[in-house]
């Protein structure tokens, strides 16, 4: 299906695209190379038929032009398509599961075996699948997929790049939504870290109110958000990039494709001269919830930005953290990559001697 997919939107694709387009599959037991090797060969096919006008009519045919309801004396399940309807009925029925792209909500299901009597689908939402480009900030609404949400803010910020190509993989991207990751706030989701770091809000909305709230204040403890009962995400707004602001993203995980992290670390950092003006560190594996490095961004405030600093700084994120070990990794080792990771920030935005992104990643692309 993935090299359906690819063959459908580009037959002539280079190893990367094949690479990344195949990076979800991660049973290959006749091997890597004859499946890249049809892959190169796919313009040998005839040109897939991919006339949209007509595909767009067929789905037309079958959009609906209310909510849909389906019923019985064990489960419901509402698809509403305006979002005042959502609003008023979530409100209403403040228990039922929200399920938008269902990547996280389906593993519960295939997974864990959980029963969800009552799911409301906010997917086929208007108003909810909208991206808007502001002078000051992007908003991307609760539909709006992954791949969606990239595209639109890779622009904005090419240094998370690696981040976005390493989230799951094409199909999972393709159905999930940005927003789901950061609502199911999972500790080691990878969006979250990269946000918070930046100063991403969400807007929640619960009936007719709304309100807005710094995405590090969503979290409060494991699985625990500041969401009332009845209320849910209605965008992510992402502010633009500020001028000066030297930002990176780092996820470590045991495999480069289709991981989950074992830390996911955003480092933001603007100078003054030689001192540091203003550092976001957001962390995420290190704690029950992603989080702010506090102590050590109060530390490196006003400090110069050099190897001495750094040694302290080491210290004080070793403070703020305690976090645990499991299957991914242990806690000495995420302690350790985490104080690593900001060495690592550190050489690629040191004065007057910062390495490119080749000298300290494997993976970064050169030429
Ligand atoms: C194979 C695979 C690989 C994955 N790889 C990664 C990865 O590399 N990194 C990573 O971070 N995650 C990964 N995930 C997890 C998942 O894809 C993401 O968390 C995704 O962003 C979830 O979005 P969704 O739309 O599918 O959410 P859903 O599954 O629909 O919902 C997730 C949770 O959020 C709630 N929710 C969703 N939208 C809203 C809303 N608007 N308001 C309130 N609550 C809401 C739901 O009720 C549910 O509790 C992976 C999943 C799979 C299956």
């Amino acid at each position: 299906m993935s090299m359906f997919a690819l063959y459908q939107h580009n037959r002539t694709p280079d190893r990367a695209e094949i690479d990344d387009a195949l990076s979800g599959n991660l049973c290959r037991c006749t091997g890597y190379r004859p499946i890249v090797d049809a892959c190169l060969h796919m313009h040998e096919y005839p040109e897939p038929d991919n006339d949209e006008k007509r595909l767009i009519a067929q789905l037309r045919e079958i959009q609906r032009g209310q909510r849909l309801t389906l019923e019985n004396a064990e489960a419901s399940y509402h698809a509403p398509i305006a979002l005042d309807d959502l609003a008023a009925l979530y409100q209403q029925n403040p228990d039922a599961q929200i399920l938008a792209g269902g990547t996280d909500v389906g593993l519960w299901v295939t997974k864990q075996l959980r029963e969800l009597p009552a799911m409301i689908y906010l997917g086929d939402v208007v108003e909810l699948k909208q991206i808007k480009n502001g002078t000051d900030a992007i908003e991307i609404g609760a539909a709006v997929t992954l791949t969606d949400a990239f595209a639109a803010l890779q622009p904005h910020y090419p240094e998370l790049g690696e981040m976005f190509r390493r989230f799951a993989s094409v199909p999972v991207r393709n159905a999930g939504t940005l927003v789901g990751n950061i609502a199911n706030g999972s500790p080691i989701g990878d969006a979250m870290p990269a946000l918070i770091a930046i100063g991403a809000r969400v807007r929640l909305r619960r009936g007719r109110d709304s309100r807005e709230l710094e995405l590090e204040d969503l979290y409060l403890d494991y699985m625990q958000n500041a969401m009332q009962p009845g209320e849910f995400v209605e965008a992510v707004i992402v502010p633009r990039p500020e001028a000066g602001t030297q930002l990176r993203c780092y996820k470590l995980s045991k495999r480069f494709d289709q991981d989950i992290s074992a830390v996911c670390a955003a480092f933001a950092l603007r100078l003054d001269g030689d001192q540091v003006a203003d550092i976001r560190i957001a962390l995420g594996g290190m704690a029950a919830i992603p989080k702010r490095a506090s102590q050590t961004e109060d530390y490196l405030r006003g400090e110069p930005w050099n190897e001495f600093t750094l040694v302290t700084a080491g210290q004080k994120l070793a403070a703020d953290f305690t976090p645990l070990s499991d299957m991914r990794a242990s806690s000495d080792y995420r302690s350790r990559a985490t104080a690593n990771l900001l060495h690592r920030f550190y050489l690629e935005t040191r004065i007057g001697d910062a390495l490119p992104p080749a000298a300290v990643n494997v993976f970064a692309v050169t030429g």
